[in-house]
């Protein structure tokens, strides 16, 4: 079962962490660039991911960032969402469509 979706030279996945929908450019004539070893099930994607955003009122930064391998992500400590210092299982891409 597909992990992540490739797409116009672009890896997306819903992150299991943030909950954000991280999209990661592969074309390397596009900055940021990453690599992406074209394994839609158990993907690797190098270097890490490191998203944030300002969010709310007081506009608390919230930050995600992880390391792709094999299926699985791991997320290091300076993350704000609940599952900072753990890795997890990249979840499963099921259903069909996006309904
Ligand atoms: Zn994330």
């Amino acid at each position: 079962m597909a992990r992540v979706e490739f797409s116009d030279d672009i890896v997306t996945f819903k992150c299991p962490g943030c909950g954000w929908t991280h999209r990661l450019n592969t074309d390397p004539e596009i900055r940021p660039c990453w690599s992406f070893n074209g394994n839609l099930d158990n993907p690797t994607i190098t270097p890490s991911i490191n998203a944030w955003r300002e969010y709310g009122g007081n506009r608390e930064t919230q930050r995600c960032h992880s390391f792709a391998t094999n299926g699985r992500i791991q997320f290091l400590g300076d993350c704000t969402h609940s599952l900072k210092g753990q890795t997890v299982d990249l979840p499963e891409i099921t259903g069909g469509g996006d309904e």
